[in-house]
């Protein structure tokens, strides 16, 4: 699925910068392009990998270059206001040479939390290419304002993208750990899943011909049912020995190699199983999930047909809809085999819920206090003045 990324603020900036590297050293390259688009002329400046043409600023008459701060409703103005300069841009990409547009923001902040509802609507307005967001939910000690940015943005997200994958960053800590501190491999999860789903789309034709094709239009096809996505990822290391003649032969008069597939197929269900149930990008009650998809990526000995139908049929008797959609991604010089499950359409996910109802409390807190010079005001009348005793 040829996918053009368009990160938007920081986070997003940052995470298709990633993209780019790792399509560039892939063994599909060019399967993703990535624009990047901030009103923080500093944060585009850090990137590495994006060229200067494909960098937009955006707001500068605004807000200087100098961003948006945690203002997302200034990010959605400035975005509504230039949404022309964005489209401008992606119209001179070559948007017919992709397959779907994939937008990147962290919600919690201003710009790409703002920016992101805003241009998916008008991409989904100019384009017949599916608009895709994958969102960055703030970790739960990430403070009242980013909850409540996350909230609005998804809010306004939801109905005006074809999907929305989330990640949720708080799940990826580790003991101690702070968010920022786990930056990277967040975005190295996210860049490694979304790349084998994408890159899964377009084996064909090359050397290594996948047995069961992923193609395009199923990934397009799970994604359609909409909503909510959450994507898992488990894998376990294979040593792959290259069986000479007399083996071979041994194993067809002894039996073995029937067992050895048994043994393949039992692995790749267990993987799929691990994928699903524990590694998701954002946690979430996968049995809730209306569609699925399952890539299966490694060397092309290890991938077994039945190991991969029997997942199929395992997740479509364990999710509430009934389509799952299956396939492999020959890597012939892997050392793992690595199981990616898109599940699309969820229902029930206790973060999503959990940040709305927070996001809720702090909406009616910031109404109910006056900001500034009348909080302070109020604070110091509960205050005793000195020298009053006299
Ligand atoms: P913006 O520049 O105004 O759009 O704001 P940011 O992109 O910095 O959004 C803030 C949110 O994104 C917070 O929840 C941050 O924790 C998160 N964030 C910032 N940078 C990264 C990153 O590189 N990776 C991930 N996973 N999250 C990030």
């Amino acid at each position: 699925m040829k996918t053009l990324v368009i990160g938007l603020g920081q986070a997003g900036g940052k995470i298709a910068d990633s993209f780019l590297a790792d399509d560039r050293k892939s063994p599909v390259p060019h399967t993703f392009e990535c624009i990047a688009v901030n009103s923080a002329l500093s944060d585009l400046a850090g990137l590495i990998q994006i060229p200067q043409e494909d960098r937009i600023v955006i707001g500068e008459t605004v807000v200087k270059g100098h961003g948006v701060g945690a203002d997302n409703k200034l990010g959605a103005d400035i975005a509504e206001d230039e949404v022309d300069v964005i489209l401008n841009r992606i119209s001179k990409v070559g948007v017919a040479d992709f397959d779907a547009f994939l937008l990147v923001a962290g919600l919690g902040g201003g710009t790409g939390s703002g920016v992101i509802p805003v241009l998916s609507k008008h991409l989904k307005q100019v384009y017949d290419e599916p608009v895709y967001a994958l969102g960055i939910l703030p970790a739960e000690n990430e403070g009242d304002i980013y909850t409540l940015n996350a909230a609005r943005s998804l809010k306004t997200l939801l109905p005006n993208a074809d999907a929305v994958i989330l990640v949720d960053n708080g799940t990826f800590l580790r003991g101690g750990e702070s968010v920022r501190e786990a930056y990277a491999r967040i975005n190295k999860e996210i860049v490694k899943r979304m790349g084998i789903v994408a890159r899964a789309g377009e084996v064909r034709g090359r050397k290594a011909v996948a047995e069961m094709v992923v193609d395009t239009s199923e990934i397009i096809n799970t994604m359609r049912t909409g909503g909510i996505c959450s994507i898992g990822y488990a894998s376990e290391r294979v040593t792959v020995r290259k069986k000479g003649f007399l083996s071979k032969l041994l194993s067809i008069f002894l039996g073995g190699g029937k067992k050895e597939n048994i043994g393949k197929a039992s692995r790749i269900l267990s993987v799929v199983k691990r994928a699903t149930k524990g590694r998701l990008l954002m946690p979430c009650d996968y049995r809730s999930a209306n569609k699925a998809l399952i890539v299966l990526a490694g060397p092309p000995s290890e991938l077994d047909r039945k190991g991969i139908e029997k997942s199929r049929q395992w997740l479509e008797q364990n999710i509430t809809g009934a389509e799952v959609r299956g396939g492999d991604y020959p890597l012939p010089k892997s050392g793992y085999v690595g199981c990616v499950v898109l599940l699309a359409g969820i229902s029930n996910a206790p973060r999503v819920r959990v940040l709305l109802e927070r996001a809720k409390i702090v909406q009616e807190k910031v109404a109910e206090e006056p900001i500034g010079v009348k909080n302070i005001e109020s604070l110091l009348s509960d205050i005793d003045k000195l020298g009053g005793k006299k």
